[in-house]
């Protein structure tokens, strides 16, 4: 997995791949201009403010993930999970889906795109409170879904995440409300697969 360095001591707000109104209608020009120009913003500002004096000064994000605690982790976590998160999504496609060996691998774990879906759906769905749903690779290139409470990043259990949805409240709040299931069922439509695939075959 690539690591992401500080620059001069300090983290940047990634930029986003596409236009703000790109992912429209799943997800509006508003929703993402709070989700990525104030929540993302204030965990890169609040993870700066806190890495002189911790140790951690230099390190890359992944290496504060899986060394901070407290409120250093949460930030970190949340700026990881964020990135990736933002990163794997293009403007709506119809029949999107993922091709190649990253295809071939989901219909060998979970017996069909289709399959899979659902369990993913699943876990987005049935994870109380805020945090995060994830499909990622194992040491043996084994594809997995996990549920993620509050800032937690797959990389706490040496998995490699491919794919993500987030399940705060904040994510979705503007444009469903309280319909996380719909939100969710919507996103199919924009993940980037070329992406996602990239992740899994590095
Ligand atoms: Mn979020």
């Amino acid at each position: 997995m690539k690591q992401t360095m500080p620059i001069d001591g300090k983290f940047e707000l990634m930029t986003l791949p596409y236009a703000p109104d790109a992912l429209a209608p799943v997800i509006s020009a508003e929703t993402l201009g709070f989700h990525h120009g104030k929540h993302l913003n204030a965990y890169v500002t609040n993870l700066n403010a806190a890495l002189p004096g911790s140790g951690m000064e230099g390190k890359s994000l992944e290496e504060v993930v899986l060394n901070a605690q407290g409120g250093m982790l949460n930030n970190a976590g949340q700026i990881l999970n964020h990135n990736l998160y933002f990163s794997q999504f293009r403007a709506p496609r119809a029949d999107n889906a993922p091709a190649g060996r990253l295809a071939q691998a989901i219909d060998e774990e979970f017996g069909s795109f289709e399959a899979f879906k659902e369990a993913f759906a699943k876990a987005g769905a049935t994870l109380f409170g805020s945090g995060w749903a994830w499909l990622s690779a194992n040491a043996e290139g084994k594809l997995v879904i996990t549920q993620e409470p509050n800032a937690a990043n797959p990389i706490q259990h040496s998995l490699r995440p491919l794919m993500t949805m987030d399940v705060w409240e904040h994510a979705y709040y503007l444009d469903y409300q309280n319909r996380r299931p719909d939100h969710l069922a919507a996103l199919w439509q924009i993940i980037d697969w070329d992406v996602v695939a990239a992740r899994y075959e590095e």
